[in-house]
């Protein structure tokens, strides 16, 4: 059985109870491993480690860490096809999908922030004649790093590799549910040559081991990506501390399909959007709205195509849609599923739970979900479902579709789809979501700032802005 441990000050080692949970494969529904169920005084260990080698790692120049995350991203990349198959069988997504994007993307975020680091400037405010203000920036110290299981390794680098570059050290915490990825990263991180202490994984549950990273004095900033009710409840924790905080929250994304778009590319990248990952990203367009000319137009090819979105297992080369990440995520789906009838929606596609024989034959798989003629403002079409289900609803104006996109708390992402360049424009920036994608999606540049308005969170990561956050500002004032 895969028994994962916890990577302290350059070591694996086990969790100090001895404690271990069981990691389940969601394809097949049966537990292939074990995580270490850590608490308080593995955190406190971890944070002692990293506040041992802060000061040296700190000092380095850009440069040298830069070295070692490339050497980390390098290390990714060879060993792509064991982490994109792990990632897989810990999360239930197809292997195909995590072979061309989480672990390639996991590479990038340690290239790109290794690199990035090495061309980051700080500001000189010059009073002519009278003084002279620059900017340093110092690590922040000793972060937290809370990431959740739909990405895993992809949205652990995306926080890990900023806050070492910067030269901070860095207590982290992969979810409990996907916790492999993070564990093989830790034997790289010891391959590549990367100091003891200054990246410390630490694995378990929310409560008892991310809470008491959250809540050490020691831990300076944490840097959360997940839901918005866990958010608001680490936001309240770490407030009173006067901890540096960017969270990374839900989302219930519009698509605006406007009549003078590419039809056949708002389908297919409308079908992509819906449902990849098994609708399991939080920048999923889970509302389609669409100009009512051609609406039926839409429906049609949207239903035809969604045909060959084939589930099965995970690992075989043709499935486009896998498991569901664990069977109480399931469950909550098909909640909303009956919620969605119970609301008075059609069901259009889908809505059962699916079967694939074989050895995923007690997986926990779901048929993609269409339904229409839901008001906008009911449940289905305002709380995060997180799941393959989408609603697809007509519009006549652009105030309308305005209106209806704008209507929920989330504010994370959004899709535009027309030939309008001035519309594109006006709708983006009336659209209340810090991403915006026209005629695309997912499309991902690390210089840009990523991140969401509303209950989709607080501050911006990617690029520039990571850096920043992971750094605190000071103002040096000389007297000319
Ligand atoms: P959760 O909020 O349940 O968990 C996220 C992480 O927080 C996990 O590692 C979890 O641990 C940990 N955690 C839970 N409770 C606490 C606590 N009290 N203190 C510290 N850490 C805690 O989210 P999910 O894992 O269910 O992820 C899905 C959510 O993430 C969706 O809402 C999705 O929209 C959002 N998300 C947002 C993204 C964005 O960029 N805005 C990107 C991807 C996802 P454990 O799992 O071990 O309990």
């Amino acid at each position: 059985m895969f028994r994962i441990q916890n990577y302290l000050n350059g070591r694996l080692v086990p969790p100090q109870s001895g404690r271990y949970l069981d990691n389940v494969d969601p394809a097949t529904g049966q537990v292939y491993g074990q995580l270490p169920d850590s608490g308080p005084e593995d955190v406190a260990a971890a944070v002692a480690a990293a506040e041992a080698a802060l000061p040296a790692w700190g000092a380095l120049p850009a440069e040298d860490r830069g070295r070692l995350l490339v050497r980390i991203a390098d290390l990714i990349d060879r060993n792509l096809e064991r982490l994109a198959r792990a990632e897989s069988q810990d999360n239930g997504k197809p292997l195909a999908l995590a072979r061309a994007m989480d672990i390639p993307r996991a590479a990038s975020n340690f290239h790109f922030f290794g690199t990035a680091a090495q061309h980051f400037a700080t500001e000189a405010h010059v009073q002519a004649g009278v003084a002279v203000n620059y900017t340093v920036r110092h690590p922040v110290g000793v972060v937290g790093c809370i990431s959740p299981w739909n990405l895993p390794l992809y949205l652990f680098t995306w926080k890990i590799a900023p806050a070492l570059a910067v030269g901070c050290c860095v207590v982290a915490k992969p979810s409990e549910i996907t916790p492999a990825t993070a564990f093989l990263l830790s034997e790289l991180c010891i391959e590549a040559g990367l100091p003891p202490g200054v990246l410390n994984v630490v694995h378990g549950t929310g409560p008892g081991c991310g809470q008491a990273i959250v809540e050490h004095p020691g831990v300076k900033a944490i840097s959360f990506t997940g839901g918005t009710a866990t958010g608001r409840h680490l936001a309240a924790t770490a407030a009173p501390l006067f901890k540096k905080l960017s969270l990374e929250l839900g989302g219930k994304n519009p698509n605006l399909v406007f009549a003078d778009c590419d039809l056949a590319a708002a389908v297919a990248t409308g079908l992509r959007s819906s449902f990849a990952n098994q609708g399991q990203i939080c920048l999923c367009g889970s509302r389609i709205f669409i100009e009512r000319p051609i609406y039926e137009a839409f429906k049609a090819e949207f239903l035809t195509q969604l045909k060959d979105q084939k589930i099965g297992d995970p690992l075989d080369a043709g499935t486009k849609q896998g498991a569901l990440v664990s069977e109480a995520h399931l469950n909550n789906v098909l909640a909303y599923i009956q919620l969605a009838h119970d609301e008075g929606g059609t069901l259009l596609a889908g809505g059962h739970r699916a079967t694939v024989p074989g050895r995923c034959a007690d997986g926990y798989f779901l048929e993609p979900t269409v339904f229409e003629n839901l008001p906008f403002d009911c449940r289905t079409n305002q709380e995060e479902i997180f799941g393959p289900v989408v609603t697809l609803t007509p519009f006549d104006t652009e105030a309308e579709a305005l209106k209806m996109a704008n209507s929920t708390e989330y504010g994370l992402s959004a899709t535009i789809w027309t030939r309008d360049l001035q519309r594109a424009h006006r709708v983006a920036h009336a659209l209340h979501s810090g991403v915006v994608w026209v005629n695309t999606w997912l499309h991902r540049d690390l210089r840009t700032p990523f991140g969401g308005m509303k209950n989709s969170g607080v501050g911006r990561e990617g690029g520039l802005e990571a850096l920043r956050f992971f750094t605190e500002a000071q103002n040096v004032c000389v007297k000319l």
